[in-house]
């Protein structure tokens, strides 16, 4: 198993990139690893002869009340738990931004401004800003994106082809934990109580799929089905659209999203079906 090497600044990044002349595949993370990270490694591992893994928490993707401070930093058990990879790329904000006066991204109108980005104001534009620093400091050839984040992964893939750059994003399923709640970095933050209220929302999603499965297609029955599932529980939004976000109102299969994103005492949890 590789060691990887740890590089902390743009200069070392770029020294170790020149060195490498074969397929390069790309996983940005804000770190705190967890299986669902550790899938994404296992496909870039699996598709190409290289990986290098990102490990930063992202400053203009969080909101002014947001928990940027407390977000888990756990760089020594992300070494650790990342074996094989060929090396990290984890830079201090500094490195990253060097100026506080940078050109900036705004999303897409359609895409860009609802759920996650209507809720968290100017989030997408920190996302696609980072994103777009750090596949212009890696050249990937593939970068893993998880469908766990659907709507950043939509936009993400979006900047991709708006802006012509040379690589391919490759999604990833969600990975669960064995009670069925998607997996997390800030999972943690969950007492034992919110945690049992927090499975609500992937086992709503799961009876939502399993009326679809027998057939139901009007999106106003499911809609109204999920929000008396839900009913106790601060609910962001049950939304069921398109991959490019459009709200439905028949279900397509092959083409929707169900997204469910609720509050559990202060934290919040974004879970999704593709269907
Ligand atoms: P984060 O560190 O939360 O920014 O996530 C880094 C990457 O891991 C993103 O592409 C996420 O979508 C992905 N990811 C996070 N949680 C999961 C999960 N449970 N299953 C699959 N991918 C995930």
């Amino acid at each position: 198993m590789k060691t990887p090497v740890i590089l902390k600044t743009i200069e070392e990044l770029k020294e170790w990139r020149r060195g490498i002349n074969a397929p390069l595949g790309f996983v940005p993370t804000m770190g705190a690893l967890h299986a669902g990270h550790l899938s994404l490694l296992k496909a870039s591992m699996a598709q190409n002869p290289h990986t290098l893994l990102s490990i930063f928490v992202n400053p203009t993707q969080f909101g002014a009340n947001e928990d940027f401070g407390k977000y888990p930093r756990t760089l020594q058990a992300d070494i650790a738990l990342a074996q094989g990879v060929d090396a990290i790329f984890a830079p201090e904000s500094k490195e990253m931004y060097k100026s506080d006066d940078e050109i900036t991204l705004n999303p897409p109108k359609l895409m860009g401004y609802v759920y996650e980005g209507a809720i968290r104001k100017g989030h997408f534009d920190g996302v696609l800003q980072v994103v777009l620093k750090l596949f212009n400091l890696t050249s990937p050839t593939r970068a893993y994106f998880g469908q766990k984040d659907a709507q950043q992964l939509l936009l993400v893939q979006k900047m991709v082809k708006d802006f012509f750059l040379p690589l391919e994003i490759v999604p990833c399923p969600i990975i669960r934990d064995d009670d069925g709640l998607a997996l997390s970095s800030r999972n943690i933050y969950l007492s034992k109580e919110e945690r049992q209220i927090a499975l609500k929302i992937p086992q709503t999603l799961q009876k939502i799929a399993r009326l679809i499965n027998e057939g139901e297609r009007e999106v106003g029955k499911l809609y109204e089905f999920g929000m008396r599932e839900l009913e106790g529980m601060n609910v962001d939004y049950l939304a069921f659209c398109n991959h490019t976000l459009e709200p439905l109102e028949q279900i397509i299969p092959t083409q929707t999203l169900i997204l469910l994103t609720c509050k559990v005492g202060n934290t919040r949890l974004l879970d999704n079906l593709w269907i």
